[in-house]
C-alpha cells in the first residue's frame, strides 16, 4: 500500500494535497531523499538523513524534524505501509508563501514522507545508454526536487531509442540522469570524483567502500567520453537500482556485451552488505 505523511497527518498517497502556494510546487524549491527498505528496515538511514541535512543547509531551509522523529515517522511509515521491500521517499520543501515572490520568507517547511512497494526492474536488463551534453546547473550535489533537467535528458533518451543518458560536462562524465557512473578498466574500477556537478550518491560511496575493503583497484577521477567508450565495464547506481550494468554506449557494445566480471564481484558483495545490515 502507498501511503503518505504529510505535515503530522497520514492518510492514503492519492488524497495527500498541498497549497499551490507552496514553494516545492512553484519554484521546485525544495529537496528530498529516496531511501530503501529491505526486509523491513530504512538501509543506509544515518546516511541518507546526513544528505538531507547537507541539502537543506544548501538552500538555507531549516530541519523540520530531529534525527530521532525522522526514525521515528520512518519505523511509523514501514509499519503502516506493511511493506518488506518498499522505498521511503521524503522530501521536504520551503514550504507555503503568501504569495508568488522569488524572493523567500522565513515559512514552516512542508515535511512529506510516502513508503512505496519497492519495483525491482529485471536483472537481465542491462542498459543501453547515450552520451548528452550536461547542461545542469553547477550545484548538482544538492539533492533538489526541481529534476526537469534530468527528466529531460532521460525521456529524450528514451524517444531515442536508449533507456538513459549519460551525461557529460567539458567532455568529461559526470553521472547519468538518476545514477552515479562506474567505468573498469583494465580491472581498475573508476568513478567520477564527488564534485558540485554530481549528486554525492549513498550506493556509490558503498560501492568505494566495497571496493576499499575488499583491496579491488580503485581510483576517483575525471573520465572522459572516450575512456567511456573505450571502457571494459560500465555500470550505474543509485538507491532504487543498486548497482546496475550497462551493455551499450552510443550504440557501441562496452567490453563484449556480456556482465562484467568485476561487476559480478560487487554486485554480489553488495547483496551481502544489504543482508548483513538486516
Ligand atoms: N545521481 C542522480 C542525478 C540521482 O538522481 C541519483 C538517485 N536519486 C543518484 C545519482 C544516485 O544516488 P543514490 O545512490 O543516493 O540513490
Amino acid at each position: 500500500m502507498s501511503i503518505a505523511y504529510l505535515n503530522g497527518s497520514w492518510q492514503p498517497l492519492e488524497e495527500a494535497r498541498v497549497s499551490v502556494l507552496d514553494r516545492g510546487f512553484m519554484f521546485g524549491d525544495g529537496v528530498y531523499e529516496v531511501i530503501p527498505v529491505y526486509q523491513g528496515k530504512p538501509f543506509a538511514e544515518d546516511e541518507h538523513l546526513a544528505r538531507l541535512a547537507t541539502s537543506l543547509k544548501e538552500l538555507h531551509i531549516m530541519m523540520p524534524r530531529s534525527e530521532d522523529d525522522w526514525q521515528e515517522l520512518f519505523r511509523e511509515a514501514i509499519d503502516r505501509g506493511d511493506e518488506d521491500e518498499a522505498i521511503l521517499y521524503v522530501q521536504v520543501t520551503r514550504g507555503v508563501a503568501e504569495s508568488r515572490s522569488h524572493i523567500y520568507e522565513d515559512s514552516e517547511p512542508t515535511v512529506l514522507i510516502t513508503l512505496s512497494p519497492r519495483v525491482t526492474p529485471g536483472l537481465d536488463h542491462k542498459l543501453s545508454v547515450v552520451t548528452k551534453e550536461d547542461f545542469r546547473w553547477a550545484r548538482g550535489h544538492i539533492k533538489v526536487i526541481s529534476l526537469a533537467a534530468n527528466s529531460l535528458a532521460k525521456n529524450e533518451a528514451i524517444a531515442e531509442g536508449y533507456d538513459d543518458a549519460i551525461l557529460v560536462r567539458d567532455g568529461k562524465v559526470t553521472e547519468a540522469s538518476s545514477s552515479n557512473v562506474f567505468i573498469v578498466k583494465d580491472s581498475v574500477i573508476v568513478t567520477p570524483i564527488a564534485d558540485n556537478h554530481l549528486l554525492h550518491g549513498i550506493t556509490r560511496a558503498q560501492v568505494i567502500a566495497l571496493a576499499k575493503q575488499h583491496d579491488l583497484p580503485f581510483e576517483e577521477r575525471d573520465i572522459s567520453e572516450d575512456e567511456l567508450l573505450a571502457a571494459d565495464e560500465v555500470w550505474v547506481t543509485a538507491t532504487s537500482i543498486e548497482v546496475w550494468p550497462v551493455h551499450k554506449v552510443n550504440n557501441q557494445w562496452i567490453g563484449n556485451g556480456e556482465v562484467g566480471l568485476v561487476y559480478q564481484k560487487v554486485y554480489n558483495l553488495f547483496q551481502e552488505l544489504k543482508c548483513q545490515s538486516n
